[in-house]
């Protein structure tokens, strides 16, 4: 089967019971048992629910893995999946990671022992000459956020595996339509299901996806103990997002296209970050391990007024923190989404203020680069 038609179809993609072509919503916490010696397929939802085990099956068959598992948030999924590690593991992580993964490893799990260095995964040979004997793990985001920096997932998990690290890959960017980190090697896929999966701004919600049926054991024990689970009405959400991906996705993906090439022409624009772009770093790394460019891209301005000024003065996308949603988002990585990075390293990575990021919606394109060009066009005007 082709991938667009695994979004509509999978193993639990209808109700067994009735035929009902959409799971239904099973609000139950507590599941009868039979006798007290014959316990059934599901106990207690915490530990597995039908709604989100539709859920769990949908993303593990769209990864290409075996066991998916839904959490509350993509933190709770991040979270989980960084419980796997104890006290005195060494992590590498990607530098340019979304901001509430790098307070995660930066804030709290260092509080319970867990040492991390933040590397240039772009670079793989800095990724090597920074393993020693305590490392455990190699946490990836690609493309990165937001400067869309592309790292080799197939040659990342090799060096990995050359070491016994366990390697995890936030996908949300790409999603597994247009990229399947377990099928070039990566041990753990997470999301935040909040962005295109779900696709609408309407339901926070987190997927972990393996291969390995080790790994499962410990998501399956991680997800119950910690409790973060995502509930059954917000499953049935993802699972209708997940329908219309393709759809929204390539729409989306063209538009940015567009506007993409369009903003690179434009004289007050520095540079324009999007891997779908000729002479975008690492894209031909980017075209093999992915099938298009994705919905999300950044820009820099001539100078941090004039991104203050494009995004108090457009009117199409609205002002926020999040991405991969039908209407268009824009926002400031700097203050908004990448606010929690230490300031020396915002302006290392280049996260400054005057970089824009656009995650592109439904609109039509003529009217978002109307809009945009307004925007960027109109010196003294603001909201
Ligand atoms: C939003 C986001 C997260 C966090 O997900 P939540 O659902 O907001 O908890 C993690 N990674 C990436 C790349 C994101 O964009």
């Amino acid at each position: 089967m082709q991938r667009g038609t695994r979004l509509i179809h999978h193993r639990l993609s209808m109700d067994a019971a009735t035929g009902g072509v959409s799971v239904p919503i099973h609000q139950s916490v507590v599941f009868a048992q039979e006798s007290l010696d014959q316990p059934g397929e599901y106990e207690y939802t915490r530990s597995g629910n039908p709604t989100r085990r539709a859920l769990e099956e949908a993303i593990a068959e769209l990864e290409g893995g075996n066991y998916g598992f839904a959490f509350a948030s993509g933190m709770a999924a991040i979270t989980a999946a960084l419980s796997l590690f104890s006290s005195g593991d060494h992590l590498l992580v990607s530098r340019d990671i979304y901001g509430g993964t790098y307070r995660a490893l930066a804030e709290v799990f260092p509080r319970f022992g867990l040492e991390v260095t933040f590397v240039d995964t772009t670079n793989l040979e800095t990724v090597a000459a920074q393993i020693r004997p305590s490392t455990k793990g190699l946490y990836l985001e690609t493309p990165s956020n937001p400067l869309m920096k592309i790292t080799d997932l197939a040659r990342a998990a090799a060096l990995a595996r050359e070491h016994g690290l366990i390697t995890i890959a936030d996908n949300t960017f790409m999603t597994p339509y247009l990229q399947r980190p377990l099928e070039l090697g990566i041990d753990i896929v997470v999301h935040s299901a909040t962005k295109y999966l779900g696709g609408h701004s309407d339901c926070l919600a987190g997927l972990a996806v393996t291969r390995d049926a080790g790994l499962a054991r410990e998501l399956t024990l991680l997800q119950n103990t910690l409790g973060t689970v995502l509930a059954p009405h917000e499953c049935w959400l993802i699972l209708r997002g997940i329908k219309t991906l393709k759809v929204r996705l390539l729409q989306q993906q063209r538009t940015a296209t567009v506007l993409a090439e369009w903003l690179r022409k434009h004289p007050q624009v520095k540079a324009v970050y999007y891997p779908g772009l000729e002479g975008h770093p690492g894209r031909e790394t980017h075209f093999r391990q992915a099938d298009g460019g994705g919905g999300v891209l950044s820009f820099r301005l001539a100078t941090p007024e004039l991104a203050r000024q494009v995004i108090n003065n457009v009117r199409l996308p609205v002002i926020g923190s999040s991405l991969g949603a039908v209407e268009s988002i824009i926002s400031l990585p700097a203050t908004m989404s990448h606010g929690s990075l230490p300031g020396e390293l915002k302006r290392e990575l280049g996260i400054t203020p005057d970089l824009v990021r656009l995650s592109v919606g439904l609109e039509e394109a003529e009217d978002l680069q109307a809009d945009l060009e307004q925007a960027l066009d109109s010196p003294r005007g603001h909201r």
